[in-house]
């Protein structure tokens, strides 16, 4: 079995999560391969609602950008994604970015929505079918859903927690539609398990978030609580490997 890690934070700036770091970490666990996002404190300052972007910022983004790009050009089985922030730079999609972290906590500087390019970027994302980490508040999950429509796949994290909790997604009808998937990021067993029973194991992925949750604990508790060694291939490395834009841009 191939297993990818769908949700590694990793970056060498305003804080420290070298992929020199992580490798061992996957090692041990048995793991091959890694998707990996640009921590949220080199996209933008998280802790400040009122947060403007400058310069400096930009370029910090840049090099958080560069350095998973670098990666993937000198090894196998590395996933770098584009984490979308408000300049929403087009251009850099044709970068080989093989899926999008879209990231927004109440309290967090927001998204503008209503600005076009963001529009734009959402309609470049899925003439690219490119995967998107979404987490947003509940409402705007939901809205965010409803603009894809089915064009691309949009990854829950954490099976819901920070999108409103997996039990409200699920009254919502989120889970129902067949282009959303979640990942098992530092989720509970059961909710892992009512997803499997009501869904079965296309739309489940494994995923550690990476510092937050440990590649070889969140590893351990899907092997330990029950699922089919065949459920366990799509969930560690089927589904993902299914959804990543691995090709090369096309523009
Ligand atoms: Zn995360």
């Amino acid at each position: 079995m191939r297993i990818i890690d769908s949700h590694i934070h990793c970056g060498v700036q305003n804080v420290h999560q070298p992929f020199a770091d992580i490798r061992p970490l996957l090692a041990r666990a048995g793991i091959d391969s890694a998707c990996l996002f640009a921590p949220v404190e080199d996209i933008y300052h998280r802790y400040s609602s009122s947060f403007d972007d400058n310069r400096r910022w930009r370029r910090c983004r840049e090099r958080a950008h560069d350095y998973l790009l670098d990666l993937a050009t000198g090894q196998a089985g590395i996933y770098p994604y584009y984490f979308v922030w408000n300049d929403f730079m087009l251009e850099d999609l044709q970068k080989p970015f093989a899926g999008i972290k879209w990231h927004h906590h109440a309290g967090e500087p927001a998204y503008r929505y209503e600005d076009s390019r963001c529009a734009q970027m959402i309609e470049t994302i899925c003439s690219e079918k490119m995967p998107v980490v979404l987490e947003e508040t509940f409402e705007r999950t939901l809205w965010f859903i409803e603009q894809v429509c089915g064009r691309t796949p949009v990854i829950i994290p954490h099976l819901g927690m920070l999108n409103g909790g997996f039990a409200r997604l699920l009254r919502s009808g989120v889970w129902e539609d067949e282009s959303v998937y979640a990942d098992t990021a530092l989720a509970g067993s059961e909710e892992i398990r009512t997803f499997l029973d009501r869904y079965g194991s296309r739309r489940l992925l494994f995923g550690s978030d990476y510092p937050f949750g440990m590649p070889e604990p969140q590893l351990q508790q899907l092997k330990t609580i029950g699922i089919a060694n065949s459920d366990l291939e799509r969930i560690c490395g089927e589904n993902i490997r299914r959804l990543l834009r691995t090709t090369s841009p096309l523009r």
